[in-house]
């Protein structure tokens, strides 16, 4: 493929709601470039982002190679804010230099060796151009049609050719990704993921990610009554999460040692809310320490006994800050359908020894009463306990 008559290859990102912001848009623009920039950071390369009406067009450098930009629109599709990536062709602004570059972006195509069906949709962000969309669409469509002899379908076509009239050029492509949608991490702010090794705990970060939340992961170890395996399988997960955000931290809480003494309260039935009270609160003196605003947890309404709403509501009164549950109206197969299109399934899936198991009852209670984790609190000293584990926090950061 001559590289000369297509023009450079570029990526053309649509962005999303942020579109809809009014006012704070410049500021929603200038975060998601300062995400896609920090996303692009380990390829090296010296991106030139320009920012148009709704789009930002990532400009490469002088003769980087087709695979290189391939690479970097495929890393663009996990970073929240885009709905669309494509792979495109910046070519000079005039209707000669669209056509030329249409028809060669079409060269060599199995599906247009079949003689697929196809339109050409022209869009000018730029109305400084000779021929209108209209014009346009008909100047391209008539030369592809000529030239390989594809049927034109306007409505329904197997192969759009897209043209997109800029202000200082002209984006041709076919086809593209799908983005994350959603809006720019750190546009929401801060907040600190519960993150077990299960299925949900991944799946509620990613959900909270994608609402513009930058998070850090918490996890409670058994130890030094477990082993550090679900150490191991936090800080997979948190990897597999971090093209999302980039910059993950994962917090790890030594756990044991507070679960044993929930255990030696007596309180059999009570022990996993207690626990889980703990646990809130510990995370709540953290979320102060990082100036994290909320709590995220993967509870989802009655997957499991500590997930009614009696419980919950136990579980909201252990602290101030709010608790964010982005899953609780999600079945099972619907939780499990996202951990596996982002990559965190599998993780969650290999065995660990999760702490929780240290203080399974034969029955959990289903409707704990507030009064009586309060006083199981009491003995325990709940709200000290909670700021020693804080003390006892370790960062793990991700390499590289
Ligand atoms: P998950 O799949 O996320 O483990 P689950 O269905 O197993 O969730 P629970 O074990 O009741 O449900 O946990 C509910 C939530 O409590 C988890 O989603 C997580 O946010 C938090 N959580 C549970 N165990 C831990 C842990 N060891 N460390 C940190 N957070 C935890
Ligand atoms: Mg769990």
């Amino acid at each position: 493929m001559t590289v000369s008559a297509l023009g450079e290859p570029c990526v053309l990102l649509k962005l999303g709601e942020v579109v809809l912001k009014g006012r704070n848009r410049e500021m929603f623009e200038r975060r998601l470039q300062a995400n896609i920039r920090a996303a692009l950071k380990e390829t090296g390369l010296k991106v030139d982002l320009r920012q148009r009406h709704g789009v930002i067009a990532i400009f490469l450098p002088e003769g980087t190679s087709v695979e290189t930009a391939d690479a970097v629109a495929e890393r663009i599709t996990y970073v929240p804010g885009l709905v669309w990536i494509h792979r495109a062709w910046r070519v000079a602004k005039t209707p000669e230099a669209v056509t030329r570059a249409a028809v060669e972006l079409l060269a060599g195509r199995d599906d247009v060796r079949r003689g697929v069906s196809f339109a050409v949709r022209s869009r000018r962000r730029d109305k400084r151009f000779p021929l209108t969309s209209m014009q346009l669409d008909r100047a391209v469509g008539g030369e592809l049609n000529e030239i390989y002899g594809l049927p034109v379908n306007l409505k329904n076509p197997e192969l759009v050719v897209s043209i997109e009239v800029d202000r200082d050029e002209v984006f041709v492509y076919t086809g593209g990704l799908p983005g994350q949608g959603g809006l720019p991490v750190g546009i929401s702010g801060r907040g600190l993921v519960l993150m077990s090794g299960g299925i949900d705990s991944p799946v509620a970060a990613y959900r909270m990610m994608r609402r513009g939340l930058r998070v850090d992961f918490l996890h409670f170890s058994g130890i030094p009554f477990t082993t550090s395996e679900s150490i191991y399988k936090a800080y997979a997960l948190v990897r597999a999460l971090d093209k999302f955000q980039g910059g993950s931290r994962l917090w790890v809480v030594p756990f044991g040692k507070a679960q044993q003494s929930i255990k030696a309260s007596g309180q059999d039935r009570l022990a996993v809310i207690a626990q889980r009270r703990l646990m809130l609160k510990t995370a709540e003196e953290v979320a102060h320490r990082i100036r994290a605003g909320a709590l995220i947890t993967g509870d989802s309404l009655g997957q499991v006994s500590s997930q009614t709403l009696q419980n919950i509501t136990a579980q909201d009164d252990a602290v101030d800050l709010p608790i964010l549950r982005p899953l609780i109206g999600l079945d099972k197969t619907e939780i499990m359908a996202t951990a596996r299109a982002i990559g965190t399934l599998a993780i969650s899936e290999l065995p660990d020894e999760d702490c929780c198991t240290l203080l399974a009852p034969r029955r959990a209670e289903t409707a704990a009463k507030i009064a009586d984790l309060k006083q199981i609190e009491k003995r325990l000293d709940a709200e000290e306990l909670a700021v020693q584990l804080a003390d006892s926090l370790q960062e793990y950061k991700l390499e590289g």
